[in-house]
């Protein structure tokens, strides 16, 4: 008799988790991705501020199921469900709209960032969700400091090394941090014209104060921290404007060429190919199984899934994704196997963490909040112990005691992979008129 299929779509935290839970099963587990690497987004931010290289927090997904030999991983864009013929459609750049059979599907699509339905400002302030965001932001902040030095006008240095971040949830407080501590150590002593640690850094948000899930005191902690290390906080008003000159706040313009996303975000579209009903942001409403209402053989997990504990919406965070995918892995194999089905879903909540700058965090969990170096360290054992591979984890810490005891950071190049040809043409062409 043929094995089950199970079709997971998407290989971050909650994907994995349930593709891996399923590595003992009789079953054919196709998992799908439209990129070819599990991400670690929460150190994006280290890319972004050149601490990280890309391969550092980005793994093959095949490379992480390569010895589950139930598993297979095809790279494509999932880009609808018929939810009655049991399948799901998949494109890739050879192959469009194919579409793929299934008896258990888990959709784990997380999210992207949302501009609150004023995605014109994407132009002017990207977000952070990819590594190809990662590194554009890389580029950007690098170049503004390149763009400052070149330029032999002192009072245009001030606009080009303001980098405005919006948004003061964990990763507009963590980019934050760590771009002051970037510009105060790191790049102190690289340039001649331009003196980095003049660089303005400004976080806004509309929210009362910085990181919103976590207790008034450690936000209160982390936004003293930010300050001391020279970031302007301003809360209490949202970005009215945003536009290539800079932003504007609370009617005052802030001159700016980086302009940071940090914001909201908003789930893929899953509950658009399902047809199913959603909560406010687009999110799946999911049973106590995880599975869409009136389809069993259906799961949502993760930032795509909207499910309520005690009267609460989960968070989206990596720590739901992951119970959650390993959940739905667990049950579908009790399914396959006639095993005894686990009790319905419980998120346990191990607690929050974010980084302001170096050697300094807060951690919240249960009655537990401490802030400091100590927080720092667990911050430090927690974020290395769920990346994919022992070798990230052994490059990642290697790379983190380096960059805290020398200042240096790994990756700190400019590169336009995509517009370096065209650039270049632009700039002979300039030159040639120039001649
Ligand atoms: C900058 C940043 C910092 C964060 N920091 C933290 C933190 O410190 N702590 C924490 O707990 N959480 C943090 N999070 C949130 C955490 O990363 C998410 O909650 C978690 O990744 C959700 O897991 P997921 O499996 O639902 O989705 P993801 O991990 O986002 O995985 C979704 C996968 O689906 C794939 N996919 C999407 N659409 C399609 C499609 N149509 N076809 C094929 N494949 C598709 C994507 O390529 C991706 O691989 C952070 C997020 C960001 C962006």
């Amino acid at each position: 008799m043929a094995q089950p299929r199970i079709i997971i779509v998407g290989g971050g935290f909650g994907g994995l988790a349930a593709a891996r839970a399923l590595r003992n099963s009789p079953a054919e587990i196709i998992l799908i991705d439209r990129t070819n690497h599990h991400l670690f987004q929460p150190l994006l931010y280290q890319v972004a501020t050149s601490v990280l290289a890309p391969s550092q927090i980005g793994f093959p997904i095949r490379g992480v199921l390569e010895k589950q030999r139930n598993a297979t991983v095809i790279q494509g864009e999932v880009a609808g469900v018929n939810r009655d013929l049991k399948c799901v459609v998949v494109s890739n750049a050879d192959r469009p709209n194919v579409p793929i059979a299934y008896d258990f599907l888990v959709l784990a699509t997380g999210a992207t960032h949302s501009y609150f339905g004023r995605n014109e400002l994407e132009e002017f302030a990207p977000g952070l969700k990819s590594l190809a965001d990662a590194v554009a932001t890389r580029n950007k902040v690098l170049q503004a400091f390149e763009l400052a030095e070149a330029e032999e006008d002192p009072s245009r240095h001030r606009d080009l090394l303001t980098f405005v971040l919006v948004g003061a949830g964990p990763t507009g407080v963590e980019l934050a941090g760590a771009l002051a501590v970037l510009v105060q150590t790191t790049l102190k002593s690289d340039f001649r014209r331009i003196d980095p640690a003049s660089a303005r850094i400004v976080l806004v948000d509309m929210a009362p104060r910085v990181l919103g899930p976590f207790s008034e005191h450690l936000s209160q902690a982390a936004k003293q921290r930010l300050e001391n290390l020279g970031v302007e906080v301003r809360l209490g008003h949202g970005v009215d404007q945003i536009d290539a000159e800079g932003v504007v706040v609370a009617g005052e313009h802030i001159a700016s060429k980086t302009v940071i996303w940090t914001a909201g975000v908003a789930p893929s579209p899953a509950g658009k190919w399902l047809n199913v009903e959603t909560d406010r942001a687009g999110r799946v409403r999911i049973q106590k199984d995880l599975t869409v209402p009136g389809y069993p053989e259906i799961f949502v997990v993760g930032d795509t899934a909207a499910f309520e504990q005690d009267g609460k919406p989960l968070p989206g965070v990596a720590q739901v994704a992951m119970q959650q995918g390993r959940y739905a892995g667990k049950l579908i194999h009790s399914r396959i196997t006639g095993g005894k089905p686990p009790a319905p879903f419980r998120y346990f909540d191990k607690g929050s963490l974010a980084v302001v700058g170096k050697g300094f965090a807060v951690l919240q969990s249960g009655k537990v909040q401490i802030s400091g170096f100590g927080a720092w360290l667990i911050w430090v054992f927690v974020h290395l112990q769920f990346l994919a591979t022992s070798g990230l984890r052994l490059s990642v810490f290697l790379q983190w005691i380096w960059t805290y005891v020398t200042g240096q950071r790994g990756s700190r190049l400019i590169v336009n992979h995509h517009a370096s040809a065209s650039v270049r043409t632009e700039v002979s062409k300039a030159v040639r008129g120039a001649a």
